[in-house]
């Protein structure tokens, strides 16, 4: 089992760690370690990528999957090297991390801004890929893009503090809102919250403060089968 370290600290771009397997399937060759910064691809959110250093020598890590609670490194090239059993240097693309983080983290502001503005709107999707970013929800209203755009830009300027925290469902229903799908009754999950809006369970990571989005544009926004989607781009 993996400790995931980029689930505590966003802003952790190294780390020690031992290689616990050196294994190759369709997809390639990766290592799984004891512990990671590096976050597997999903949840709308791209992998992160950078190197693995080990018995001198560096590889490059391009994909980063969680299957089966494992999280496979995937090396850019094979390599003749066994590595199990020994400590290895990970170190990240800051620059990707943190773009990433910014699509994230704008994701959730878009959610809960549209989800504000329009209560009749829910979110029930985000893809945060930089360059195809968008949020949906379910429900055909219209929402105003001025007011969109103004409100996200206040809320960005407004430098509103994010954290994150872990509670069972149980406890978070009776604290905060009925989920709309199920989530284990005692086993703790993750969720994130802006400032004093409602948390949503997730596990991506986020900034410390809205304004490190920095600069948000929206692209387009249509209806498409009963949902809303809202395409942007953060600059
Ligand atoms: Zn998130």
């Amino acid at each position: 089992m993996t400790v995931p370290l980029f689930l505590g600290n966003t802003y952790l771009f190294e780390c020690l760690a031992q290689v616990i397997a050196q294994e190759a399937d369709e997809k390639g060759m990766y290592l799984v370690l004891d512990r990671t910064v590096f976050y597997p691809q999903g949840g709308g959110q791209p992998t992160d990528v950078g190197t693995i250093e080990c018995n001198n020598r560096v590889s490059k890590v391009t994909n980063v999957r969680k299957d089966n609670g494992e999280i496979k490194h995937y090396l850019a090239e094979p390599c003749a090297d066994y590595f199990k059993d020994m400590n290895c240097l990970c170190v990240l693309d800051k620059d990707r991390r943190i773009l990433n983080a910014r699509y994230h983290t704008a994701g959730h502001l878009f959610s809960t801004i549209v989800e504000n503005l329009c209560p009749e709107l829910v979110a029930i999707k985000a893809h945060c890929f930089p360059g195809e970013a968008y949020v949906e929800f379910h429900g055909e209203n219209a929402c105003d893009r001025e007011a969109l755009r103004s409100n996200m830009e206040t809320a960005i300027a407004s430098d509103l503090p994010i954290s994150t925290f872990e509670m069972s469902g149980r406890e978070f229903e009776q604290k905060f809102y009925k989920l709309p799908y199920p989530m284990p009754a005692h086993d703790q999950f993750r969720a994130v919250q802006i400032s004093g809006y409602k948390p949503i369970p997730c596990g991506g990571t986020h900034l410390a403060s809205t304004k490190e989005i920095v600069s948000c544009e929206i692209g387009k926004i249509k209806n498409k089968n009963g949902n809303l989607r809202i395409s942007f781009t953060v600059i």
